[in-house]
């Protein structure tokens, strides 16, 4: 059995499409998919499209019978050509327009994340009878990727949103949150379900019996950095469960996008430029054909650190680098604070893989930032190009 990195490099090494590329196996996304399936037996997997919406990934997820997280209709529409029933769609978007919400309803979407009086009206009238959770603003410790202070209500206003959701005449299901992407910190979960619990609680004493409960995403992947394994996050988020819903537990509900797709892709790069900015400077800049704009949006304030491998020979000595991109904007500069180091060797024209990179990057590309057209995908199963745009 080959590893993923070695089918992509194999795909890459046979084609040599044009750098910057992305290289997804999809047989790796649903290896991950079955396994986050294992690992939370009995939950809803809801894989969040934003994550990497490439037709090919959402075709194997849907065919595997995968649920959907989604948050516009050009998102909904992308999943319904991928062979995705309307009915396993979930739109988690809670900032959406009247349109939007009918056009999910006509869609077949039965499920609304709502955190506002004002939407819970819109859906109301666009989508009677839909179910809705209430998203929940937690005060968890800050991920790689936080969410800040974006998304959500406090728990007293969750519980009165559901109550109105009621009288409306829609199904209050449940709650749902997100601990920020890439939590590597495994109480984020116990603090966001105490607090689920505390809006179950209250909306039971107002007469609304809730049901479900969404924990996001947030599974973190490794980069440079480790990541726990899936049975950690399993592992807390059951005791979390058991320690905050003494009764019945809820129907679980989990909306994987990093931990489905990152791990599955490899970015090439090519080298474009390399400078010393003075003769005695120790430090190289490093300049690549990808950069924040078409790719490495994660870099921002060095959030993501990618892990970077020299394709080819190039065993002699490193030295420290600076790595940036290739447009002409001042911030188009991936790592300066944290120190990389790269062969000596290293000349324009040598190419660099860029590991784990299947998430948050295609997705996150400009169209045409200083000409530079957004990041091409090839996804490959069994080893053979299955797409490509
Ligand atoms: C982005 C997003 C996710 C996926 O988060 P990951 O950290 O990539 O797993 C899940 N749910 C919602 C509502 C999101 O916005």
């Amino acid at each position: 059995m080959s590893t993923t990195l070695e089918r992509l490099r194999a795909f890459l090494a046979e084609h040599t499409p044009p750098t910057p590329c992305l290289v997804i196996d999809v047989d790796t996304v649903l290896e991950r998919y079955r396994a986050l399936t294992r690992a939370f037996p009995g939950a809803r997997l809801q894989y969040a499209v934003k994550a990497n919406p490439e037709p090919a990934v959402l075709e194997a997820l849907a065919r595997d019978g995968a649920a959907f997280d989604v948050a516009s209709p050009a998102e909904i529409r992308s999943c319904l050509a991928a062979g995705a029933p309307g009915g396993t769609l979930s739109y988690g978007n809670t900032v959406k327009k009247p349109a939007d919400i009918a056009m999910a309803h006509a869609a077949g979407v039965r499920e609304f994340t709502v955190e506002a009086t004002s939407d819970l009206e819109n859906i109301a009238e666009h989508a009677p009878g839909a179910q809705v959770s209430a998203r929940l603003l937690i005060e968890a410790p800050a991920s790689v990727t936080p969410f800040g202070r974006k998304f959500g209500v406090a728990a007293d206003e969750a519980a009165a949103l559901l109550v109105r959701a009621a009288d409306l005449g829609l199904d209050p299901v449940g709650v749902s949150f997100h601990v920020g992407s890439q939590q590597l910190d495994l109480t984020a979960w116990d603090i966001a379900i105490g607090s689920a619990a505390k809006v179950f609680g209250s909306a039971a004493e107002r007469g609304v019996a809730l049901r479900r409960l969404n924990v996001g995403g947030g599974i973190g992947v490794g980069y440079l950095e480790q990541a726990p394994p899936d049975d950690a996050y399993a592992d807390a988020i059951a005791g979390a469960l058991r320690a905050h819903f003494p009764g019945p537990a809820p129907e679980l509900v989990l909306e994987p996008g990093r931990a489905l797709v990152a791990e599955a892709g490899v970015i090439r790069t090519e080298v474009v430029l390399v400078s010393r900015k003075a003769a005695d400077d120790p430090y190289r800049w490093v300049y690549l054909d990808i950069g924040r704009y078409n790719g490495l949006a994660e870099t921002e304030n060095e959030a993501i650190a990618y892990r970077f491998e020299v394709v080819g020979d190039h065993s002699g000595d490193t030295g420290p680098v600076i790595l940036a991109g290739p447009t002409c904007d001042g911030d188009d500069v991936l790592y300066q604070r944290r120190t990389y180091r790269l062969p000596v060797s290293l000349r324009p024209g040598d190419q660099l893989d860029i590991l784990s990179t299947g998430a948050y990057t295609a997705s996150y590309s400009s169209v045409a930032f200083n000409g530079i057209e957004p990041l091409r995908t090839y996804c490959i199963s069994g080893g053979r190009l299955i797409s490509a745009e």
